[in-house]
């Protein structure tokens, strides 16, 4: 049973022959039909996105994944304002935590605000640390390891008073959590975390500042990012986009109560599901299995579940966002992470 949703997803069928379907050519090319075809696919695939995120198609701009969005947007800012404050927090991502820590070796100031005791970013608690000289807030949506969300709407009016620019990672959101997107001035995703294809994000600027670029070359992506658009990836992300806001989350929420019975059938009151007294998506459930040493559990157990300790990123670390969620070594060495989907029905895949 795949219970690794969070650390990457199945390409979606629909979504592999979208990709299929698309002209080989390259966009930039001219005179030929299938240059000219492919300029269409493609236009039309952005179009959809900027469509169903209610943003304009300019506020786009493709990436290789999650890693460089985010590299993309903190890395820009502080190249546009150097000198100013910057506020992030404890349980980012790694790539955003590795980034932010890139930019102090270069002279940035920044603050890391800790979660309070359910794993929750507070706008009290973003707010404490931001000063006059503040420029910039980046705070996640969803956590990875604990699947809390963040009240990221609140955060976002705060800086807008504020006249604070906002960043978060929805990388584990998209299509689990309803999220307006016009409302934020940058948001990060990833291509591979909703069934399209792995090898491309998105960053969105709904700003009118121009991002430096990261990648440099030819003017592709209006100068935003170089380097020959991937047809392929670019419009099978669409399609996934679109299938996954399509798409109803009854089976997410049935797969998260049928591995819930699952492990409680199994372990009864050792068993403790982590973060329940805030909001969580769905898709991800943090757990403790008191008694086991995770690492050792999902071994013994790896042709039945298939699942992680925590970010598949940091796996061979002991969990930092459990850490600074207050958890014990012990707690974090009991606790798996599951991640289930929207698409596949686990109790029909263990009947069948
Ligand atoms: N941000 C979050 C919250 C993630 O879960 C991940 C995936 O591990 C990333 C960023 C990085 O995404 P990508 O694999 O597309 O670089």
């Amino acid at each position: 049973m795949y219970l690794d949703n969070a650390a990457t997803t199945k390409i979606h069928p629909d979504v592999m022959a979208t990709m299929q379907e698309v002209s080989y050519a390259n966009y930039n090319a001219k005179y030929y039909e299938e240059a000219l075809l492919v300029q269409k696919q493609v236009d039309q695939a952005i179009n959809a996105i900027a469509k169903m995120f209610n943003i304009s198609d300019q506020a786009l701009v493709f990436t290789s994944g999650a890693t460089e969005s985010n590299n993309y947007i903190i890395k820009g800012m502080f190249e546009l304002f150097p000198d100013k404050h910057f506020v992030t927090s404890t349980i980012e991502h790694k790539c955003v935590l590795a980034t932010f820590k890139y930019i102090e070796t270069k002279g940035a100031r920044v603050t890391y605000v800790k979660p309070n005791n359910q794993g929750q970013i507070t706008k009290h608690a973003v707010a404490s640390m931001c000063n006059q000289d503040t420029v910039f807030i980046s705070i996640m949506h969803v956590n990875n390891e604990t699947g809390v969300i963040n009240d990221i709407a609140e955060i976002q009016a705060y800086a807008k008073q504020n006249e604070i620019y906002f960043h978060s990672d929805a990388v584990q959101s998209l299509g689990k959590t309803p999220l307006n997107f016009a409302d934020y001035d940058f948001l990060s995703f990833s291509g591979h975390k909703v069934h399209g294809p792995k090898g491309i994000g998105l960053a969105v600027n709904n700003t009118s500042l121009e991002i430096p670029s990261l990648i440099h070359g030819s003017d592709q992506q209006h100068g935003h990012r170089a380097g020959t658009l991937p047809n392929e990836l670019i419009v099978g992300l669409a399609k996934a986009v679109e299938l996954i806001l399509k798409q109803g989350n009854e089976l997410l929420i049935k797969n998260k109560e049928f591995v819930i019975n699952m492990f409680a059938d199994s372990f009864g009151e050792d068993l403790v599901v982590n973060f329940h007294d805030v909001p969580t998506v769905d898709s991800i459930i943090s757990m403790r299995l008191v008694g086991e040493v995770n690492q050792i559990f999902l071994e013994e157990n790896k042709e039945m579940i298939k699942a992680s300790t925590g970010s598949s990123c940091s796996i061979n670390n002991p969990s930092y966002v459990l850490q600074e969620c207050g958890f014990t070594k012990q707690m974090i060495q009991e606790t798996i992470r599951i991640s289930v989907n929207k698409y596949d029905d686990l109790s029909e895949l263990v009947s069948n």
